[in-house]
């Protein structure tokens, strides 16, 4: 497989990714140790970062140098306007971002000595973004080579989504994150589906292809496949056009028509990994809608994820292109 940018006829379309998703502020404090029920702890001073999936990948995108949109819903609100300032200054493209219903979005963080953190997600006006909010941006999914999407808004709006860019022609990128199910012609849309080793667990153990009812994501199962590339030719098989599993510091497999191959991630110091995931689906997005072929485009993307790693935060860790491994 190899590299073959911009090789289609078709004209570059005005978006080159159309994030739909979730943007959360993350209030971040550091505790000696974690409160029991009904005790209070004092925490460090509140730090307060941009972050959300969503946003997350639409940052990662454009900070590399893609036109990238985010569609997503904050509240009219403090944490809405930080958000909205932090995606403009990537430049991202927030004329799709609707405001207003419900408190934006929030991750109460508490990070303790050892690194554990325990997270509450108030998921406010991402809750909110409707599946009729994005029917009415159908214009703005159709101006896009492809749609970019996670798991942290209505599953209702996400079916929409896929559905309205699969009418428009616009390639469909899917990160089952949190995992849930996923109807059949929206798993079927997704080239790739893109999931870590976690995800592709859940999904496995779900009949219908989204998270398991019971027991933990992780635990054997003797049914399971037992390597990663066995994993991500079992999800492939239950209907998207493409998968691709990231490893962590081992890069990533990619299983489509012609076979499954291991792209292996440059050696890197790592010091936070938080985000990496969505460093690497923004920067694959991006590659796809240059008309990269698959695999060129995540041999791009683990470079990225792991540039990501070097850095702590999540959207403050995004590599601009000059600045990969
Ligand atoms: P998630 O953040 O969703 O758990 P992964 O941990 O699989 O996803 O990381 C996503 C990508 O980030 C990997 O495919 C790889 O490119 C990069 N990455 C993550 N951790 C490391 C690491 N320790 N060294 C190098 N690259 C890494």
């Amino acid at each position: 497989m190899t590299g073959t940018a911009h090789t289609t006829d078709t004209p570059r379309r005005p978006l080159d990714v159309l994030v739909v998703g979730s943007a959360n502020a993350d209030l971040v404090t550091v505790v000696e140790r974690h409160p029991a029920p009904g005790e209070t702890v004092l925490g460090s001073d509140l730090t307060v970062h941009p972050g959300g999936k969503g946003a997350n990948q639409a940052v990662a995108a454009a900070r590399l140098g893609a036109r990238a949109g985010l569609l997503a819903r904050v509240g009219d609100d403090a944490h809405g306007r930080l958000l909205a300032a932090s995606l403009a200054d990537a430049g991202v493209d927030t004329g799709p971002v609707l405001t207003g219903g419900a408190p934006t979005g929030v991750a109460l963080i508490a990070v303790d000595g050892r690194g554990d953190n325990t997270i509450v997600v108030s998921p406010g006006a991402n809750g909110r973004l409707t599946p009729a909010d994005v029917v009415d941006a159908r214009a703005v999914l159709a101006s896009a080579a492809v749609v970019s999407l996670q798991l942290e808004i209505p599953s209702a709006s996400v079916a929409a989504a896929v559905r309205t860019a699969v009418a428009a022609g616009t390639r469909v990128v899917l990160n089952p994150s949190p995992p849930a199910p996923l109807p059949p012609d929206v798993l079927a849309a997704c080239d790739p589906l893109v999931v870590n080793e976690h995800e592709a667990r859940a999904l496995l153990r779900s009949p219908t292809g989204g998270a398991p009812a019971t027991g933990s994501a992780d635990a054997a199962d003797p049914a399971e496949p037992a390597d990663a590339a066995g994993r991500a030719e079992a999800l492939r098989r239950r209907g998207p056009r493409s998968v691709v599993v990231t490893l962590g510091a081992a890069g990533a497999l990619v299983c489509g028509p012609q076979g499954t191959e291991h792209v292996p991630a440059p050696a890197v110091e790592a010091v936070d990994a938080t985000g990496a995931g969505d460093a690497f689906t923004g920067a694959l997005a991006w590659r796809l809608a240059l008309g990269e072929d698959l695999a060129s485009a995540v041999r791009f993307a683990v470079r990225v994820g792991a540039a990501s790693v070097t850095r702590p935060g999540a959207q403050t860790s995004y590599p601009a292109a000059d600045a990969l491994p």
